[in-house]
C-alpha cells in the first residue's frame, strides 16, 4: 500500500442541499499531512453565511420533505443501504483516515465496520420502537406522540472523525431530524465522503448538509442559529463550556461528549499479564488521541516496580512509524498545533514524575508529528501531567495503598469520563465501580462497548448520555396527548348569579 491514497480531491468543498459549493465569500484553508505537515489539499471555510444556507437547506427538507414524515420501516431501509454502502468502503475509507489523521493504518481498518454498525444498530431500533400508552379507565387516554427536534447541529472532533460523525448521523437521522455536520477542521477528508454515500442510499436532498470551517465561525454560527434547536458536540471540555453558554439564550437541547483523564486501577490481584496489555492498549492506541484513554495508572504498592519496570520496557519497544505501514503501532499526531500541546506537556512532566520511556520524538522521526510513547512514574496526583488531558501517547503511573486511597486517587479529577478496574476480587470491582466518577467503567477490560448501553462522562466529561434509546430520546420530542373518554369534570367558572 502507498503512503498517499490515489483518489486525494484538489479540494474539498461543502455540501448545502444536495450540491457540492464553496464559501460564498470563497474562504478557503490548508489541510496537512501530518506525516509530512505539508499542505496536501485545501477545504472551504464556512462562515456564517454558509451556515444560514446549510440550516435553510435542512429546515426546508425538515418543514417540506419527506423524511421526518416517512414510515420508520422506510427510514430503516435507507439507514440500511447507507451501512452497506460505507461497509463496502472500508478500505477507502481507512486510506483517507490513516493519511488524514495520523492513525495507523490497521486501527484505521474497522472504523467503516463500526460506522455501518451504528447506522444499522439505529435502523433496528427505529423499527423496534415502542412509546408510552396509558389508560385512566372509563376517563383518559394518555399516549406519547413522538417526533423528531427538527435541524440538529452535529459538530464533531478530528480523532476517528468519520466513526465519530457516524455517531451523531446514525441516531439524529433514524430519528427524522435534518442536520447539517461541522466536521473538525483538522481532518475533513473523511467527512466528504458522506455526500456520495447518502446520495447513492437515496437519502431525500437537504436531510444532510455539511460545513467546513474553524470551530469559532462555523461551529459558532451554527450553535447560534436561531433554527437549530438542537446541538450534539463532541469535544474538548472548554470548548463544550462555551457552546454551553452560547446555546443558552435559545435553551437548545445540548447532548455534550467530552474531554477525559481517565483512571486505570490495578490491584495487587489483578492478572499481570492482562492488565499490562490493556493499560499499554488503553493510552497508546489511536496515537493516545482517544477521550476515553486510561492515561492515569493507578498501581497498588505492593506490585508497583514490578508493574512499572515492566510497562515501561513494552512501551519502549511499540513501534512508532508510518501511518500506512500494517506494523506501525503509534502513527503521527494529527496536528502541528496538537503536537506542541503534546511536546509542551512532555517538557512539564519530565519536572513532574520519573521518565522511564520516550520523551519526545523518536530517533529517525524528526519531521511530521511523531512522539515516541512517553511513560513517567511516581507522578503525584497534583501534578499537571496527572490532572489535565494531554491527549497523546503519555502516561503517567501512581502508587497507591489499598482501596480507600485508589478510589480517592481515581476520583481526583475534574474529569468524570471512563475507568477501569483491574482486580481478580469480584466485590471489590463492582464496589468500586459504584463509587468511582465516570459515566463508564470497564472491570477487567477495556473500551468495548454494546451500543445499548449509555455512553457519556459525568463531571467536566460530558452532559447527557447517548447511546441505544437514549440518542433517540435526545434528537425527539415526546409530546404527550391526552384525550378524555367521557364527560370532563370542569369547574364552571363565571356562572355565579351574585
Ligand atoms: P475541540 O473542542 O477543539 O473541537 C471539536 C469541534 O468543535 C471541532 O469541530 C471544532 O471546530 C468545533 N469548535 C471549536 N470551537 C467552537 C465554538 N466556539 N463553537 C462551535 N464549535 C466549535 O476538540 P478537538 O481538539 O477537535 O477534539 C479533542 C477533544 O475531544 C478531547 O478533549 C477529547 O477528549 C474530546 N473527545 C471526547 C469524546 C467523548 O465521547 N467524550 C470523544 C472524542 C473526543
Amino acid at each position: 500500500m502507498t503512503r498517499v491514497p490515489t483518489n486525494l480531491p484538489e479540494h474539498i468543498q461543502h455540501y448545502i442541499g444536495g450540491k457540492r459549493v464553496d464559501s460564498i465569500g470563497g474562504e478557503r484553508f490548508d489541510v496537512l499531512d501530518p506525516v509530512t505537515n505539508e499542505v496536501y489539499t485545501t477545504a472551504a471555510a464556512g462562515q456564517k453565511a454558509d451556515v444560514d444556507a446549510a440550516v435553510a437547506a435542512a429546515r426546508e427538507a425538515f418543514v417540506s420533505g419527506p423524511w421526518p414524515r416517512m414510515k420508520n420501516r422506510e427510514r430503516a431501509r435507507i439507514l440500511n443501504r447507507i451501512a452497506d454502502i460505507v461497509e463496502s468502503r472500508d478500505s477507502e475509507l481507512a486510506a483517507f483516515e490513516s493519511y488524514d489523521s495520523g492513525l495507523p493504518i490497521t486501527q484505521a481498518k474497522g472504523q467503516a465496520q463500526r460506522a455501518a454498525e451504528n447506522f444499522r444498530f439505529f435502523a433496528d431500533l427505529i423499527v423496534a420502537q415502542r412509546d408510552d400508552t396509558y389508560k385512566v379507565p372509563g376517563a383518559q387516554i394518555n399516549y406519547v406522540n413522538r417526533k423528531p427536534k427538527g435541524v440538529a447541529g452535529l459538530i464533531t472532533p478530528w480523532n476517528t472523525p468519520f466513526m465519530l460523525e457516524s455517531w451523531k448521523l446514525g441516531p439524529s437521522l433514524a430519528s427524522g431530524c435534518t442536520v447539517v455536520l461541522k466536521p473538525a477542521e483538522f481532518t475533513p477528508l473523511s467527512a466528504s465522503l458522506w455526500a456520495g454515500i447518502f446520495e447513492e442510499a437515496d437519502l431525500p436532498t437537504g436531510v444532510f448538509n455539511l460545513v467546513n470551517g474553524f470551530g469559532e465561525d462555523a461551529g459558532d454560527a451554527l450553535v447560534k442559529h436561531p433554527d437549530v434547536p438542537i446541538i450534539s458536540f463532541t469535544g474538548e471540555s472548554k470548548t463544550g463550556q462555551l457552546i454551553f453558554s452560547n446555546c443558552a439564550p435559545d435553551l437548545k437541547a445540548m447532548s455534550m461528549e467530552l474531554g477525559g483523564k481517565s483512571p486505570a486501577v490495578v490491584f495487587a490481584d489483578a492478572d499481570l499479564d492482562k492488565a499490562i496489555d490493556s493499560t499499554l492498549f488503553g493510552v497508546f492506541s489511536l496515537n493516545g488521541e482517544r477521550c476515553t484513554a486510561g492515561s492515569r495508572i493507578l498501581v497498588e504498592r505492593s506490585i508497583y516496580d514490578e508493574f512499572v519496570e515492566r510497562y515501561a520496557a513494552r512501551a519502549r519497544k511499540i513501534r512508532v512509524g508510518d501511518p500506512s505501514d500494517p506494523k506501525t503501532e503509534v502513527g503521527s499526531l494529527v496536528h502541528p498545533e496538537h503536537f506542541q500541546k503534546v511536546m509542551s506537556y512532555i517538557e512539564i512532566g519530565k519536572g513532574e514524575g520519573r521518565l522511564l520511556a520516550g520523551g519526545g520524538q523518536p530517533a529517525g522521526l524528526e519531521t511530521g508529528n511523531f512522539v515516541a510513547p512517553t511513560v513517567f512514574a511516581d507522578v503525584s496526583p497534583d501534578a499537571r501531567i496527572f490532572q489535565e488531558e494531554i491527549f497523546g501517547p503519555v502516561v503517567a503511573i501512581t502508587p497507591f495503598e489499598g482501596d480507600e486511597q485508589a478510589l480517592e486517587l481515581a476520583n481526583n479529577t475534574k474529569y468524570g469520563l471512563a475507568a477501569y478496574i483491574w482486580t481478580s476480587k469480584l466485590e471489590r470491582a463492582h464496589l468500586f465501580a459504584q463509587s468511582v466518577e465516570s459515566g463508564m467503567v470497564w472491570l477487567n477490560s477495556h473500551n468495548v462497548r454494546d451500543l445499548r448501553s449509555p455512553f457519556g462522562g459525568v463531571k467536566a466529561s460530558g452532559l447527557g448520555h447517548e447511546g441505544g434509546y437514549r440518542s433517540l430520546d435526545f434528537y425527539s420530542d415526546q409530546q404527550a396527548v391526552h384525550i378524555t373518554l367521557g364527560d370532563v369534570h370542569t369547574a364552571r367558572f363565571g356562572c355565579s348569579e351574585e
